[in-house]
């Protein structure tokens, strides 16, 4: 004990330093932020005729890719601004948002989930987790990656994937969706 107390003591901090508050965004990426979002916006009001509702799931994930899904709605990406909402409700969501291994213990709730979103609906699994099982593949409590238990429309890869990464993900999923003509 009295070594662990004296290791804590003399040991430095292992988190990153905090940005600096008067830090801004480099202008750069907010512009490109700026224009994903617009896309992102104008393509579901072309779908749709309004905004889009993302319900999130966590089906196992390691909480990585959440801070990321989180990040999209702080001050810095605040994507609300672009008619992106995020719903508590799979009834009222257009996508699902899937992370992590599906773990056995979070199978039926996915599956209950995707029933209860109402058409059209589109997957969308998020980090490397959801595409095979990732780093947790083979174990004993895990089913595998998204698309054995629902149908996946498209897999944003990384472990986690940034938030510019989400957004490119969507926009490359409403393009698409775009191209078999009105939802
Ligand atoms: S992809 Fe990486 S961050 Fe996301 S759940 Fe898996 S291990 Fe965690």
């Amino acid at each position: 004990m009295r070594t662990l107390l004296l290791k804590s003591l003399f040991s430095r901090a292992v988190t990153v330093p905090a940005p600096r508050a008067d830090m801004p965004v480099p202008a750069g990426e907010d512009a490109i932020l700026t224009e994903l979002g617009r896309a992102l916006e104008m393509r579901a009001r072309r779908l749709f005729g309004r905004s889009i509702t993302i319900r999130e799931i966590d089906a196992g994930s390691c909480n990585g890719c959440e801070l990321e899904i989180h990040a999209l709605n702080n001050a810095v990406y605040d994507v609300e601004r672009f008619g992106i909402k995020f719903a508590a409700s799979p009834r009222h969501a257009d996508v699902l948002l899937v992370t992590g291994p599906v773990t056995k213990n979070m199978r039926e709730a996915l599956e209950r989930t995707w029933n209860a979103t109402p058409d059209p609906k589109w997957v969308v699994a998020l980090g490397d987790c959801a595409l095979d099982g990732g780093c947790f593949a083979g174990s004993y409590a895990v089913v595998g990656g998204v698309s054995a238990v629902v149908p996946v429309d498209l897999h944003i890869p990384g472990c986690p994937p940034a938030p510019m990464a989400i957004l490119r993900g969507l926009l490359a999923l409403f393009e698409a969706r775009a191209k078999q003509g009105p939802a």
